[in-house]
């Protein structure tokens, strides 16, 4: 019989608790009960067509081996015109590494900085990921609380007071997940003008929902900041924009001093991606982008049917959400914890959710619901929850 002795630290490393939710939900499917999923992050259309295309060709056309490990020179240039497009800055192609999906990079971010001592500010609550890795790394994660009264922006003033001589790096999401907050510009600009007197911070900037904010919103990218330029990361991919999570695509900018660290982890983690996977990616950013809008014009009308369908439920209230596909109720009306709520959703009304708390302390009470789903189904849901009320 094997004894074997783990390294303590894989005992640190979470987990991302909607793909557990996945799992259950797919069980009770699969035992024949009728299960609607709002539980999980991703698109629910298929990728464009032009784009699954292009990925075929490329497999057709010989493109079987290793890449540069950064990524296709003409990705990366695809990149640069797509980031100058949106958010009208100019990047330097050398400056992008891409990676499989958007996960890979806030692994290498927390990795290149976390060590015992150190702190690491991530929004809770958040994308569960950057809590685990940031422990896993043996840094201290030092919470950005993220409230409802703010329409769950972070707050710039909150952010500042909390660095220390410690601090090494400071990740913000915007449009966020789990609750679909946007922070307005203005707290973006106080950020940016505050971290100038902490030049020893570095900044990630998860922007992975940047092409999803509704009622007129604009995103603001991080990267419009070049007095922040050399100590940015800025995460982004295709996941989301191109409904490609299967793909594993996505990309960073990074300032000129961490590029060779970064290309230098994914050497050692995985080589390159995949190769017809980047022909695709470069099909998605040069082709037409009606699908895209077409598909957020969609989860804007759904996003209306969700927040107002669980502001009507006895219990619930519902804040505005601003952008990414995820509205994030508070439930504490109904009496349940938000794990409660999960499970009795899930087990006796057959709707998958996530409970808040899987996206740290700070979510107890609001439940993540994924309106990636259509509007048929997602009103069956709403009435589903309302009956076992
Ligand atoms: N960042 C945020 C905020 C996300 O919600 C997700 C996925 O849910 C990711 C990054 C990771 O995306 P990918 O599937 O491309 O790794």
């Amino acid at each position: 019989m094997a004894q074997l002795i783990f390294a303590d630290s894989l005992s640190r490393l979470g987990t991302e608790s909607a793909f557990e939710v996945l799992a259950r939900a797919q069980k009770l499917a699969a035992q024949g009960k009728d299960i609607i999923n709002l539980g999980i992050g991703q698109p629910d259309f298929r990728t464009p067509e032009h784009i699954v295309e292009a990925g075929i060709k490329a497999l057709r056309d010989g493109a079987h081996g290793y890449t540069p490990a950064n990524g296709l020179p003409a990705l990366r240039e695809a990149v640069c015109a797509d980031l100058n497009r949106r958010h009208g800055v100019e990047v330097n192609p050398d400056n992008i590494v891409v990676v499989p999906g958007g996960k890979p990079t806030m692994f290498f971010a927390v990795l290149m900085f976390g060590q015992p001592g150190v702190e690491i500010m991530y929004p809770n609550p958040g994308f569960p990921i950057y809590e685990s890795v940031i422990k896993y790394s043996g840094a201290t994660p030092v919470p950005i609380a993220l409230e409802e009264k703010n329409g769950f922006a972070f707050s710039a003033e909150a952010v500042l007071a909390k660095i220390t001589d410690r601090t090494r790096l400071i990740i913000i999401n915007s449009p966020a997940n789990p609750t679909g907050g946007v922070t307005p510009k203005e707290e973006i600009d106080k950020l940016v003008k505050g971290l100038l007197d902490h030049p020893h911070v570095a900044l990630m900037s998860d922007e992975i929902y940047s092409n999803m904010l509704y009622g007129g919103r604009e995103h603001t990218s991080l990267l419009q900041y070049p007095e922040i330029r050399d100590r940015l990361i800025m995460l982004d991919g295709w996941s989301k924009t191109y409904a490609m999570t299967g793909w594993r695509l996505g990309y960073a900018v990074w300032p000129d001093s961490m590029v060779d660290a970064v290309t230098r982890l994914c050497i050692n983690d995985h080589s390159c991606v995949n190769a017809a996977t980047q022909h695709a990616g470069i099909a998605a950013l040069r082709g037409p982008q009606d699908a895209v809008r077409e598909m957020v014009a969609q989860f804007d009308a759904r996003r209306q049917v969700i927040v107002d369908g669980l502001n009507a439920l006895p219990g619930f209230r519902c804040a505005d959400a601003a952008g990414a596909f995820y509205a994030f109720p508070n439930i504490e009306g109904t009496g349940m914890t938000a794990r409660q709520a999960q499970d009795r959703f899930l087990n006796e009304a057959g709707v998958a959710t996530v409970a808040g708390t899987s996206f740290g302390a700070w979510g107890e009470g609001y439940l993540r619901f994924s309106y990636a789903n259509s509007t048929e189904n997602i009103v069956e849901a709403l009435r589903r929850i309302r009956e076992l009320l």
